[in-house]
């Protein structure tokens, strides 16, 4: 029997409603995409991610009718007494933390090996083999920032649903609805994402030594979840119920203080960033970018570099590794992170001989692989001293898109050091360290393929899997 969910493979997860600066049509977005294309004109266009955290409106799916039936169905299920007809319902926007980070896990365990019998005498056995794997993953969690409430859900729990968020924006408000006070700032929910992630770890039972679950490079967006309140005395008791405004779940409990006293509390001074949407063109002679997402473009008319992540330790050039060839090439992005002298000692250390560099290279294109990103890495960073590289104005054919920003790949070099200084000295001498690059440029090296493989075109001596490109 084929699973419904897996029959019908409905959307799920956050997407972002955005409107065509073109032609007014109502497009939506993923939220890790920032270009994409209007299905009703045509154009492109991108997001323009602010500086501060974003702040997102969900709307409800029904009215305060619908809202009604969705109590009085509750009520029914659990005995309870019918709510009087005159009961007012209140639309309120109830502020959450998302945040989004990538989550290290580093897990001990012992492998049983079987060895060989050396004479017919002695019996087979096996041997344990001490193994620290180490996985990344994406993360994310959402955390209620308004009035506390014992009937409010602290969370939006892992949803499956489909929710789409509108930036926010007076406009985007409902009539009727009231949006409540943010009262948690951002450190404080770091704070709490800490302590959600140590839960995590300690689920699972490391075989030896202790396991290890941390996060890096969190970013946070504020999301208004939308939700009708109600209240009534019950057997003497004010009883408030809270319906989900999207999917008409009903919570209820006996509280103390009255609704108003939620929105009593004023907003503490909390400066969100306003999400913009504009045309995909060269900022500089205004002619289209390729539509092919990258967050950099070198334009094909005026030859400016366009970086869609600010960043302010980037350099104004571009690279490009080698001469050009007769092959068929294809050229992949690198971030290249030149290191401060301490962190460059710690390097050597950590990378051995092979590494004379004062740079540390990380793929400026996403790999799901950790341990595969990790080695290409590594590879690359010891070999870019023997690297010419050449400034570069144009891009040919086949160079691949950016698609991963400065600032993932500035945590993910912290990550790659961590990882080399875990497997070096064991997790009980090992801690992240912040990584404070000095510089960083982009450049991109040209690979060719040898049956299963990119080799590098220049020395011939960094590979990686086709299939992880
Ligand atoms: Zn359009
Ligand atoms: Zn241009």
């Amino acid at each position: 029997m084929i699973m419904p969910e897996i029959r019908d493979k409905k959307k799920s997860g956050f997407y972002i409603g955005v409107t065509c600066p073109a032609c007014g049509a109502e497009l939506e977005i993923q939220e890790n995409f920032f270009v994409l294309t209007c299905h009703h004109c045509g154009s492109a266009m991108r997001i323009a991610m602010p500086d501060s955290p974003p702040a997102y409106i969900i709307r409800s799916k029904f009215g305060p009718v619908e809202a009604r039936f969705h109590l009085d169905r509750h009520c029914k299920q659990n005995n309870l007494p019918l709510i009087s007809s005159g009961i007012s319902l209140q639309g309120i926007y109830y502020p959450y933390w998302k945040a989004n980070a990538i989550l290290l896990k580093l897990r001990n365990r012992i492998e049983e090996r079987p060895v060989a019998a050396e004479n017919d005498y002695e019996q087979e056995r096996t041997i344990q083999i001490k193994k620290s794997e180490i996985s990344l993953s994406p993360f994310f969690a959402t955390f209620g920032a308004g009035p506390p409430d014992n009937v409010i859900p602290y969370s939006l729990g892992m949803r499956t649903d489909y929710l789409r968020m509108l930036p926010y924006s007076r406009e985007n408000i409902e009539e009727e609805f009231r949006r409540l006070p943010v009262l948690k700032n951002w450190e404080e929910i770091e704070n709490n994402l800490q302590k959600n992630i140590s839960g995590i770890s300690s689920v699972s039972q490391a075989d030896f030594g202790k396991n290890r679950t941390e996060y890096f490079h969190p970013r946070g967006s504020l999301v208004y979840f939308p939700y009708y309140i109600a209240e009534e005395e019950i057997s003497g008791k004010r009883t408030r119920f809270i319906i989900d405004g999207i999917t008409g779940r009903v919570t209820s409990a006996s509280v103390d203080d009255h609704v108003i006293s939620l929105s009593a509390a004023t907003d503490a001074v909390l400066d969100f960033g306003r999400l913009t949407v504009e045309p995909h063109r060269c900022t500089n002679c205004g002619i289209d970018l390729p539509k092919e997402e990258s967050l950099v473009y070198i334009c094909r008319n005026c030859q400016r570099l366009i970086v869609l992540e600010k960043n302010n330790l980037m350099r104004n050039n571009l690279y490009r590794a080698g001469s050009l060839t007769e092959r068929r090439e294809r050229f992949f992005p690198f971030w290249s992170f030149r290191l401060s002298d301490s962190q460059r000692k710690e390097m050597q250390i950590l990378f051995g001989g092979i590494y004379q560099s004062e740079f540390l290279v990380v793929p400026a294109f996403r790999i799901a692989n950790f341990e595969a990103m990790y080695r290409l890495s590594k590879r690359i960073s010891s070999a870019l001293p023997q690297i010419a590289l050449e400034e570069l104005d144009n891009f040919g054919s086949g160079y691949g898109s950016v698609t991963v920003g400065p600032g993932e790949a500035s945590a993910l070099a912290e990550i790659i050091t961590y990882r080399e200084r875990l497997s070096r000295f064991g997790p009980n001498q090992s801690s992240p360290t912040k990584f404070l690059p000095q510089e960083i440029f982009l450049f991109f090296a040209p690979f060719h393929l040898e049956n299963y493989f990119y080799v590098d075109s220049v020395l011939k001596a960094v590979t990686f899997e086709k299939s992880l490109a």
